[in-house]
This record gives structure tokens, C-alpha cells and sequence, in this order.
């Protein structure tokens, strides 16, 4: 589970996350709208500390993840992430690119490393692309190796950046399928996204951020059906 309170970011003079307060529960699946600049990918990046936050607090499985105290690759191998942009290691197979983080990180051994790997590239339909290298596959098919190797670290929590907001529109249908059977198998997911089927099929709530607050969250077919503030109601009669 994450807990966010009062989270604030800034860069230099410009404050980003202006007072954010959120929680994901175990299991569920929360998705965040909004529109460009709104601090979204900010605030997905200070849930991993990829981003230090200005003040505030995250809790993720309680761990105080803003305590100088804590150990920040011992949260971040419990956190997977998933970008926009797939970044898959392009010189290695897809098979080396799912192992390799589980040799060095978590010191599992070469034969256990693959079966993991394996495992997980049955279930996002790629078992048979192994030996591939990235750039002879699809985006779709690079977005669901770059999943099955975050999910290789056998995370507790997935983090997704606009997952498939990079893939041509006939591509973008199997990414999604793959992050609706995780939800379905329970994992916890905090998902930005303008695919608003998705959200209102898979979600649990939906976020609506906006200059750096949440302006408005909720059960996301009664947010998308009748949104309570006129920034939601505008920005999704640009986006539905
Ligand atoms: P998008 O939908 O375009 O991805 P977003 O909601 O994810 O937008 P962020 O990427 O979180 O928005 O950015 C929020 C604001 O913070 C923007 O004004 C951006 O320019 C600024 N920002 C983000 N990262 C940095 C950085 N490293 N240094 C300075 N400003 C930054
Ligand atoms: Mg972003």
C-alpha cells in the first residue's frame, strides 16, 4: 500500500506537487488524469524517490520512504515502474534484459533467474521471443517485456507512466490486457492514463490532477459520469 501526505515538490522556484494527499490501498488500482505539466509523472517519480520530495510524507507497506534513514533500494526493488518509453536494455535479448536486475539486485542465481523470467514472459505472450533483441519487436511487444521484467523483481506495487501512450492505437489493446489480468491477480497498481476505458473498467479510483493538486478522485465511472468540479468536466470534454 502507498500513503502520501502532504507531499510537496519543487524545482527550483516553481512548486510542482502543491500539498498532495492519496492513498492506494493493497490491491487496488488507481489511475491518475490530468492534463500535461500537472505533475502526474512528478508524483509517480517521488512514490520510488526517483524524485526527492520537497516535504511532505510517503509511506509505502508503512516504510516512511522520505526518512533519510531509509533504505532506498531496498523500497525501490519492492516498486516496479513501467515508462512511456520502454527502455529496454537495445544490446541485450529479451531474456538478459529480464535477468539481469534479478542477478545483480537481488543476487538469485543464473538458472532461477531464468525460470522467473520465463515465467513472466508467458504471461504477457511473449514466451517464445526470448532470444529477440528490442528493437527487432513492436512497441506493444517491448512495453509487455519491459512489464514482465519489472515484474521479474516480483515487485509488491507497479507504477505505470503512460504506458501506452507511445504505442500505435492497434498495439495498444495487448498492454492493457496484460495490466488487467495483474489487477485481476491482485497486484497494487497506481496507473497515469488517458485510456479512460481502462480506468473505468480496471480502476478502483480515479485521480484528477491538476496544476499540482488533486482537484477531485473518486469511483471512476461516477467521476467520469459526472465529474463534481468545472476543471474535470473541462478537461474531460477534451480527452472522452
Ligand atoms: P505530461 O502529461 O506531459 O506527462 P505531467 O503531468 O506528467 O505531464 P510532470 O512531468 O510531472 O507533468 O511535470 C510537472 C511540471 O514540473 C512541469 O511544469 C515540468 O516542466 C516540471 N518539471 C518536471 N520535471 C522537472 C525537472 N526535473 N526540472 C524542472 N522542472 C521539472
Ligand atoms: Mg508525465
Amino acid at each position: 500500500a502507498i500513503a502520501v501526505r502532504d507531499l510537496h515538490k519543487s524545482f527550483g522556484d516553481v512548486e510542482v506537487l502543491k500539498g498532495i494527499d492519496f492513498h492506494v490501498d493493497h490491491g487496488q488500482v488507481v489511475c491518475v488524469i490530468g492534463p500535461s505539466g500537472s505533475g502526474k509523472s512528478t508524483l509517480l517519480r517521488c512514490v520510488n524517490r526517483l524524485e526527492e520530495p520537497s516535504s511532505g510524507q510517503i509511506l509505502v507497506e508503512g516504510i516512511d520512504i522520505t526518512d533519510p534513514e531509509t533504505n532506498l533500494d531496498a523500497v525501490r526493488a519492492r516498486i516496479g515502474m513501467v515508462f512511456q518509453q520502454f527502455n529496454l536494455f537495445p544490446h541485450m535479448t529479451v531474456l538478459r534484459n529480464l535477468t539481469i536486475a534479478q542477478q545483480r539486485s537481488l543476487k538469485r542465481d543464473r538458472a532461477e533467474a531464468d525460470r522467473i523470467a520465463r515465467a513472466n514472459l508467458a504471461k504477457v505472450g511473449l514466451a517464445d521471443r526470448e532470444d529477440a533483441y528490442p528493437a527487432h519487436l513492436s512497441g506493444g511487444q517491448q512495453q509487455r517485456v519491459a512489464i514482465a521484467r519489472a515484474l521479474s523483481m516480483e515487485p509488491d506495487m507497479m507504477l505505470f507512466d503512460e504506458p501506452t501512450s507511445a504505442l500505435d492505437p492497434e498495439l495498444v489493446g495487448d498492454v492493457l490486457e496484460v495490466m488487467k489480468t495483474l489487477a485481476a491477480e491482485g497486484m497494487t497498481m497506481m496507473v497515469v492514463t488517458h485510456e479512460m476505458g481502462f480506468a473505468r473498467e480496471v480502476g478502483d479510483k480515479l485521480v484528477f490532477m491538476d496544476g499540482g493538486v488533486i482537484v477531485e478522485e473518486g469511483d471512476p465511472a461516477e467521476v467520469l459520469a459526472a465529474p463534481q468540479h468545472e476543471r474535470t468536466r473541462s478537461f474531460l470534454s477534451k480527452v472522452l
